[in-house]
């Protein structure tokens, strides 16, 4: 049956903590820290996306300059703390450190990483100053990790930042689409409170492209614009009984989740999961962690393709959760308008596209789930709408961009999620340092 309250608070917090928990003391840092190599052209530091001189804020914590090791982190990420809490490391920097080649454990980069910048936001170190004001005015739409990251980069040269957000918090993603126990919504609030002490940022909650503002009322207003409002849109299955009570996105369950509280989230006892992205992993995880008896994963390919890292496939697995390859939902069906089952097409995988990946195929075979909620995590689409009636350049609601971050539009730019349709928090901190670039060339 799908209710809520199903755990007692303790069991919610116990649920719910902390996945990596930080180093309890400096000691294990430091010895963690020594164990670095400081490679000449360092691999962990190539494969950053936000390219992070690793091996420099490393060397600064052992020798004890936290603030110099948060310093080295910032600059490149200002996101820093959160990214080293929920960036797939083990295909980043850590799967890169050359002690995977020795065939010993990597250093722990993200570990450490937390250690220096958790430090910094908890004493407010103030590690960088704003240039006087130039008198330019920037709107950026969208207070997530591309958001804030351009925000940062454009305040710290002077301009003044105005950031319209359609939630009531910052955040984005961070705050709003990650699963409880990587990341926590006091930690984000905390992390943008940090970011925003740099000053000259100033951020307009609640506020709604398309309805409280519109791009062409921006570019007069403002010198510049930043787009960075994500993607949030979740996509359909389009089979039939999707409209059952008791089918729901994933991205609303995890915003649900995050907004209102543990207990007070509906989960139902065997709950299916369609897709097999982060996104349907932190679903399935935390359905499970709230309460579920059974959580079966359903994805269309098999092992070699799935999107999600082997880490998060593990977490899944060590959850109890159950995963079903090569099989898709082919109809939904329930009694008295709420779902009671899930009806599958078992999938072959066809010829490989032009990307080279297999495409799966239904068969004829088809299986049953007996479930009372199904949850459908089988990835995001671009607010369409937002674009398509923009005169935005775009590609099927994604906006097209050139140099990096600049649209069609003269003094508009764009950057993170409603560029590239979706990737990973720390590609998005990225495209925010693009755009604040491509914007500071722009205006000066
Ligand atoms: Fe240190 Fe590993 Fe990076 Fe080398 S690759 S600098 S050992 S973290």
């Amino acid at each position: 049956m799908v209710k809520n309250n199903r755990l007692t608070e303790a069991e919610y917090q116990v649920n719910f903590s902390d996945i990596h928990p930080a180093y309890t003391n400096s000691n294990a840092a430091m010895v963690d820290a020594n164990r670095c190599l400081f490679c000449y052209d360092a691999p962990c530091t190539k494969v950053c996306p936000t390219s992070i001189d690793v091996p420099k804020f490393i060397k600064q914590i052992t020798t004890g300059n936290i603030k110099g090791s948060a310093h080295t982190i910032f600059n490149s990420n200002i996101l820093g703390a959160s990214c080293s809490k929920v960036c797939p490391v083990e295909k980043l920097c850590e799967g890169s450190c050359v002690f995977n080649l020795l065939d010993e454990a990597p250093i722990p980069i993200a570990l450490l990483q937390r250690y220096s910048t958790e430090k910094a936001i908890a004493a407010n170190w103030q590690l960088f100053t704003s240039k006087p004001s130039t008198g330019k005015k920037v709107a950026i739409v969208g207070a997530g990790p591309a958001g804030l990251s351009c925000a940062f980069n454009l305040s710290k040269e002077g301009v003044d930042v105005t950031i319209y957000e359609k939630e009531s918090k910052a955040g984005g993603l961070m705050t709003y689409g990650i699963a409880a126990y990587k990341v926590t919504p006091e930690s984000c609030e905390e992390e943008v409170n940090y970011i925003l002490s740099i000053g000259g940022i100033t951020i307009q909650y609640n506020t709604v492209l398309g309805k409280d503002i519109t791009i062409n009322e921006l570019q007069t207003e403002y010198d510049a614009v930043f787009l960075a409002f994500g993607v949030g849109l979740a996509r359909q299955l389009s089979v039939p009984g999707e409209s059952l009570e008791g089918v729901v996105d994933a991205i609303s369950f995890i915003y649900q989740l995050r907004s209102q509280g543990f207990s007070s989230v509906p989960v139902g006892d065997k709950v299916a999961v369609i897709g097999l992205g982060m996104t349907a992993i932190d679903a399935a995880t935390q359905a499970k962690r709230l309460g579920a008896k059974e959580v079966s994963i359903v994805y269309r390919r098999t092992q070699d393709e799935m999107p999600c890292t082997q880490v998060e496939l593990d977490i899944a697995k060590l959850d109890g959760c159950k995963i079903i390859w090569l099989a898709a939902p082919k109809e939904v069906l329930g009694v008295d308008g709420k779902v009671t089952q899930l009806v599958c097409n078992n999938m072959v995988l066809g010829e490989p596209d032009a990307s080279g990946r297999r495409s799966p195929v239904a068969t004829v075979e088809t299986f049953t789930l007996d479930v009372d909620m199904v949850i459908k995590a089988a990835g995001q689409m671009p607010f369409d709408t937002l674009v398509s009636g923009s005169n935005l350049n775009n590609k099927s609601g994604k906006i097209a961009i050139e140099d990096k971050a600049s649209t069609n539009l003269k003094g508009v730019f764009a950057g993170g999620d409603c560029v590239n349709g979706g990737k990973e928090v720390v590609d998005a901190v990225q495209a925010g340092k693009d755009g604040a670039k491509a914007i500071l060339n722009f205006l000066f």
